[in-house]
């Protein structure tokens, strides 16, 4: 048995540790779990978990449905909110083959393929998201629990359950940069420190997680939803990215006046370019497009600034020319992605604007919204798509995207979300009944 696993075995027998979850996610990014005993982790940590995968999402082969989830000892975590005696931990899991060889539906997988083409090439690439979210009185109506506004302080509920979600997260071993109360009332953001993006896809599942166990500790409930609210923000999922050789960041150059790299630009325009095709991942529900609409902090249309934060790329400078902080930030997806595929889908466009060096359009500086379309086409400024529909529609064209996600998940993602559009089409909203059942 390997180290890391004697550690894990240790660790179950110091703290009491009765129970593992063994978690994993589905293609839309929802939290799987199974708990196993701790008399069958030894067993667990070797040959890992069958189970049957026929019911998750994404994973579903009528003929292939015996899988086997092998827990990665790395990701030992105890779970806090859990009792202490016969307590409870976790860990992340791959999911494979009965053979051993890795299953293509699994988002974690996709993520590290893309891994390693960065490291095939000497790139870490490094991220840093910003998540989102709501605290309402109930999960049935959007009641916000605060009127506050962007970095109120505030001494009220909102505040106490940040504290102690942040508590947490430190307990599991996530470190927070800051947390602070957002736009809308009841909307709250807690940054987590960059780390490189395998570690961050985990600790963004743990974080919606430990948001959600929480707020309903404490009778309330926290929300993912992109846009719950109509005419105040939505939530998103600002994610900072960078790639690092060894101790070099790679998109930092001292002389531009940006201070990027070339491998910094060909990032940006590889980013630009596939920026409407890989909209589906990080932008995965009907209600996504809600919130990508002009006036909402919220971008529409594809160009990148320093400044600006209409932009759909920002170049944060808060300590300008400072290696370590030269990064990226790209502000499309919501909370409510899967963080593997979307991490996955960003990397293998910010790759292919490296190694097709694609060229880098002149940044926008001023406020995008404010153009004409005459003006905005004169510059060749494209929007994102504007629906779940368009947003399917486009994807489905891009073989760069079925590339990237691989040919399982591209095609069950697509299947998934074509089914929701129709779902969604069929219904009849109170838009509808307001608008016109009193005039036609
Ligand atoms: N809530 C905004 C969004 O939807 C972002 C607001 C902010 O962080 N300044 O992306
Ligand atoms: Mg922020
Ligand atoms: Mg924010
Ligand atoms: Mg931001």
């Amino acid at each position: 048995m390997n180290e890391s696993a004697e550690y894990v075995l240790s660790a179950c027998r110091e703290h009491d540790v009765k129970f593992i979850r063994l978690w994993f996610t589905d293609i839309v990014g929802t939290l799987k779990s199974f708990a196993i005993t701790v008399e069958e982790l030894e067993k667990a940590l070797e040959e890992g978990m069958g189970f049957d995968g026929s019911s998750i999402e994404g994973f579903a082969r009528i003929d292939e449905s015996d899988m086997v989830a092998r827990p990665d000892p790395s990701t030992f975590q105890l779970v806090p909110w859990r009792p202490k005696e016969a307590s409870v931990a976790r860990m992340f899991c791959d999911i494979t083959y009965p053979g051993g060889e890795p299953f293509e539906g699994d988002p974690r997988y996709v993520l590290k393929r893309q891994l390693k083409r960065a490291a095939d090439l000497g790139y870490t690439f490094y991220v840093s998201p910003e998540m989102e979210y709501f605290y309402f009185k109930s999960e049935t109506e959007p009641v916000p629990l605060d009127r506050g506004g962007y970095f109120d302080q505030m001494s009220d509920a909102g505040s106490d359950l940040r504290r102690e979600t942040v508590l947490t997260l430190e307990a599991m071993g996530i470190e927070v940069e800051y947390s602070h109360h957002e736009v809308a009332p009841s909307q709250h953001e807690i940054t987590l420190r960059y780390t490189d993006a395998l570690t961050m896809a985990d600790a963004a599942m743990t974080y919606r997680l430990v948001v959600k166990e929480i707020a309903a500790a404490n009778g309330v409930y926290a929300t993912f939803m992109p846009k719950p609210i109509e005419g105040v923000n939505g939530s998103g999922m600002h994610v900072h990215q960078s790639l690092f050789k060894g101790e070099r960041n790679a998109f930092f150059d001292e002389n531009d006046p940006y201070h990027l790299s070339a491998v910094a630009k060909g990032y940006i325009a590889g980013l630009l370019y596939h920026a409407r095709a890989i909209t589906l991942v990080t932008n995965q529900w009907v209600n996504s497009y809600k919130r990508l609409l002009p006036g909402f902090e919220a971008p529409v249309y594809l160009s990148w600034a320093r400044r600006n934060r209409s932009d759909l790329i920002r170049i944060p400078e808060y300590k300008p020319g400072k290696e370590i902080h030269t990064r990226i930030e790209y502000r499309s997806p919501d909370a409510a992605c899967n963080p593997y595929l979307a991490f996955a889908v960003m990397l293998a466009a910010g790759l292919d604007g490296i190694e097709n060096e694609r060229p880098l359009p002149p940044p926008v500086e001023e406020n995008v919204f404010e153009m004409t379309p005459a003006e905005r086409a004169a510059r060749g400024i494209e929007m994102l798509p504007g629906s779940l529909i368009e947003a399917i529609e486009v994807a489905e064209k891009s073989s760069f995207l079925r590339e990237a996600l691989g040919d399982h998940v591209f095609e069950s993602l697509i299947a998934n979300k074509r089914i929701e559009w129709e779902r969604y089409r069929r219904h009849v909203t109170d838009f509808e009944l307001r608008e016109y059942l009193p005039i036609l």
